[in-house]
């Protein structure tokens, strides 16, 4: 069922209060290394200012650990939001008492507040309920534009729903629509890519995308406890050895299903984990056995390219190599020139995979670009987020 939107309730004159995910990298000197989570947020921030209402922002920012910790204050954040929306934004030092309730007393239409770091509080992570209600006491309306903390039943994230008329903003919308739409409704033929380094962390998005899929590519260090269980020998490339039976099991469960499984069948082998490490191209059945495989190799690139070619929607989680060290990075880049060139409907969900598209610079020729690493992850799990749970239906 589909959540109410902002654009479905009366905003004008009342005090909204709107989570948001501000959560972003900053250096040592205060200084945003990437405002893309801020940015994000600007649609339902600026149609708040737009249509009348009193704009109360909160967000958590680093791990606190409920403690009030001066360097994770949010004032940074909010000098660098009104230059974005070229409004003063009112800071305040507390996110619950007097000095948020004054300074919300005397709001005018179109003004915007932040609240000061929700997680200075244990009661946030906690979903303690007093907390949330003295959150909700703030406002009228409660909206959540925070799809990257979605995943987290908090107070600011789920608690103070509860006491409030509760929708989501339009990232959170677009997020769903996207993510959930390329999941339970997908133009077919629907190929998802995995990768990035763990077949642990990946366990439940790889069951749950099996019953969805018509391909499931899987490369990444991922790749390689799959290709032991088939009897290769992998070198010193990163096992998961509990999972192996997991593997041969997803391997079966494929075929029976018929899913067209795709495993890297050459890759780029190193002599140790590092930038600079030796390396060459080899077939996966001559992994050098000191050697570790760091990314997929031209032929394999090549075949994961033809799948995506034939794809109408494509989901990709996690890098296919050590993206993050340049001469490992091709089978990474190279497929993300296949989705960018793609007229699939392309969706990047992961922290890692997203970075390294931006990194390429193809973020914008994908459909979507998920704001949400954990998040995502978590909706691909087919897990319930209990941020999006603790809205009203629509
Ligand atoms: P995402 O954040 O997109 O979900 P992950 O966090 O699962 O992706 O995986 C990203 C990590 O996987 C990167 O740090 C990358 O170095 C690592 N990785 C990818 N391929 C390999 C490999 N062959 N060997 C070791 N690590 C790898
Ligand atoms: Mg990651």
């Amino acid at each position: 069922m589909s959540k109410k939107m902002i654009q479905d309730i009366e905003v004008q004159g009342k005090r909204v209060l709107m989570r948001v995910d501000f959560n972003v990298p900053m250096n040592d000197e205060g200084v945003i290394t990437d405002d893309k989570r801020i940015t994000a947020a600007l649609p339902s921030i600026e149609y708040l200012i737009k249509n009348g209402a009193k704009v109360i922002l909160m967000s958590h920012f680093g791990r606190p650990d409920g403690k009030v910790v001066d360097t994770l204050r949010l004032d940074p954040i909010a000098k660098h939001l009104s230059t974005l929306i070229g409004k003063t934004v009112i800071k305040v030092n507390d996110c619950i008492g007097d000095e948020p309730a004054q300074a919300i007393s005397s709001m005018q239409a179109g003004d915007v507040v932040l609240l000061e770091n929700v997680r200075f509080y244990a009661e946030e992570e906690a979903n303690d309920p007093e907390f949330a209600k003295k959150l909700a006491s703030l406002g009228d309306i409660y909206v959540n534009d925070a799809f990257g903390a979605a995943h987290r039943g908090h107070a600011s994230t789920a608690g103070a729903a509860q006491y409030l008329p509760a929708v989501s903003g339009f990232l959170m919308e677009k997020e769903l629509q996207f993510l959930g739409g390329a999941i339970s409704n997908p133009k077919r033929p629907f190929v998802a890519i995995l990768g990035g380094a763990k077949v642990k962390d990946k366990i439940k998005v790889i069951e749950s995308l099996l019953e969805k899929v018509d391909t499931l590519i899987i490369g990444g260090g991922m790749a390689y406890t799959f290709l032991q269980g088939q009897g290769y020998e992998i070198g010193n490339s990163l096992l998961d050895a509990e999972r192996v039976e997991f593997c041969k099991e997803v391997l079966v469960k494929a075929k029976a299903k018929g899913v067209s499984l795709l495993l890297p069948e050459d890759v780029v082998a190193a002599t140790h984990f590092a930038p600079d490490a030796e390396h060459k191209i080899v077939d996966i059945d001559a992994i050098p056995s000191e050697w570790q495989g760091l990314d997929i190799g031209p032929k394999t690139l090549k075949i994961f390219v033809k799948a995506v070619e034939d794809a109408q929607t494509v989901i990709w989680n996690g890098p296919m190599g050590v993206s993050e060290f340049p001469a490992f990075a091709a089978g990474t880049n190279g497929l993300a020139e296949a989705l960018a060139a793609s007229s699939a409907i392309t969706i990047i969900g992961g922290g890692d995979s997203a970075a390294a598209v931006e990194q390429a610079g193809l973020a914008e020729k994908m459909t979507h670009v998920s704001t949400g690493g954990g998040a995502s992850l978590e909706f691909l799990e087919g897990k319930k987020l209990p941020g999006v749970e603790a809205l009203n239906d629509k």
